[in-house]
């Protein structure tokens, strides 16, 4: 079986096509195709329809006459409604592009996607993989903000968390390194990208996430500002600034680019190594904030076995990594210097910590498209 999993950002759109052989498991771990269509919407390519017809071209030239058997669409928001992976129909799609002004940036380009690989290959299913998903199993307490009712009633407003896939995946191979069943696993995972947030596991379930209403809440992330007092931005808003400049302030002016100048974590961990005070800052800012919230996870998941580091940062910064470990000194976790130098790349699940730290942290390289192909066969079921 082939399964083509579509990944629709606000401006990019990647696929990657995988093979799985009788027994449904994926045969190599490789994608067989991938890609990437860039600059949607910014002028080149004017839809995320037009990248899907520019991503079928490409197909048919790496792989002529191929007809995927699924497709997996990676959707960022599926609300309070979506559970897991959602086998599409119309009512589905509906649901989806209901959930679109809760993330007007990226559930759009998904439900367009899926609209357009539902009319190129009518009658192959199509599977809504949701990034919220994973955190459905968050306790009332933990997503809940201390507003009037009516809000949630009306607007949805509450805490929904994202990058579940992501987390899923490398909490489950992390569970398997340290030879923990995953409905037993507790630990504290941080997937840290561009956008960047941590989650409380517990018995293999959600119990805490930094992400909340939107991707915004949380940590120190590439141009997100994270955590700010909400009283700030009203008082901004009594100077003037409207929704839209909010939105560009926080969404893409503020965290590593405002700090630094630079969202780029290659050149931050140089700059600050050089003596740049802004880096260092930055750095410091975004490693005390992390290292609180994993502290605090701690308790929400009754006592973590393991830290799991993901993500372009989890996985390659040793330079934010070792601060970080230092940090979380007190917790009993001791970095382990010559493992964390040698955890650069994709080369596979490492341990970072010594041997007597009191909670190993791992380095999990983390695989959305992987995931999602995978749970577009499970949705697909035998056929
Ligand atoms: P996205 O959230 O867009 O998927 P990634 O997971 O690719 O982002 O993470 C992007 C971040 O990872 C950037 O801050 C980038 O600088 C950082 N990064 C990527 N490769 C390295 C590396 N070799 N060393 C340090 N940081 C890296």
């Amino acid at each position: 079986m082939l399964v083509l999993v579509l990944n629709a950002g606000s401006s990019t759109l990647k696929y990657s096509v995988r093979r799985f052989d009788q027994e449904r498991t994926l045969a190599g771990g490789e994608p067989i195709a991938k890609g990437v269509v860039e600059r949607i919407d910014e002028g080149e390519v004017a839809d995320h329809r037009e990248a899907f017809e520019i991503v079928r071209g490409e197909l048919a030239q790496a792989l002529p006459g191929c007809v995927p058997d699924a497709v997996g669409h990676r959707v960022v928001h599926g609300g309070e409604r979506f559970t897991g992976p959602a086998l599409v129909d119309e009512e589905v799609i509906g649901a989806i592009e209901r959930l679109n002004a809760l993330a007007p940036l990226h559930n759009p380009p998904g439900a367009l996607c899926i609209r357009a690989a539902t009319a190129a290959w009518p009658g192959v299913p199509q599977v809504a993989v949701f990034d919220t998903s994973f955190h459905r199993t968050l306790p009332e307490h933990a997503w809940r903000y201390a507003l009037p009712d009516e809000l949630y009633r009306s607007h949805g407003i509450r805490r929904y968390g994202f990058h579940g896939t992501s987390v899923q995946y490398v909490g489950r191979r992390a569970a398997q390194v340290l030879g923990i069943s995953w409905e037993e696993f507790n630990a504290v995972i941080a997937h840290l990208g561009n956008g960047s947030s941590v989650t409380a596991v517990r018995g293999g379930r959600s119990v805490d996430t930094s992400m909340g209403f939107t991707p915004l809440e949380g940590l120190v992330m590439g141009t997100r500002s994270g955590d700010v007092d909400p009283g700030a931005l009203v008082f901004l808003q009594r100077l003037g600034y409207g929704p839209d400049e909010l939105d560009d302030l926080l969404n893409r002016d503020s965290g590593f680019k405002a700090m630094a100048g630079n969202n780029d974590m290659r050149a931050i961990t140089r700059a600050a190594a050089a003596g740049n005070p802004e880096a260092e800052l930055a750095l410091e800012t975004a490693v005390h904030r992390l290292a609180r919230y994993i502290g605090g996870y701690h308790v929400s998941c009754s006592g973590a076995r393991a830290v799991v580091l993901t993500g372009g940062i989890g996985e390659n910064s040793a330079d934010f990594r070792a601060r970080l470990l230092v940090r979380l000194g007190p917790l009993g976790i001791r970095l382990d210097e010559a493992a964390n130098r040698q955890a650069a790349g994709r080369q596979g699940p490492r341990v970072i910590s010594t041997a007597d730290s009191a909670i190993p942290v791992l380095v999990i390289p983390t695989d959305e498209e992987h995931a999602i192909a995978e749970a577009t066969i499970g949705a697909v079921g035998p056929r």
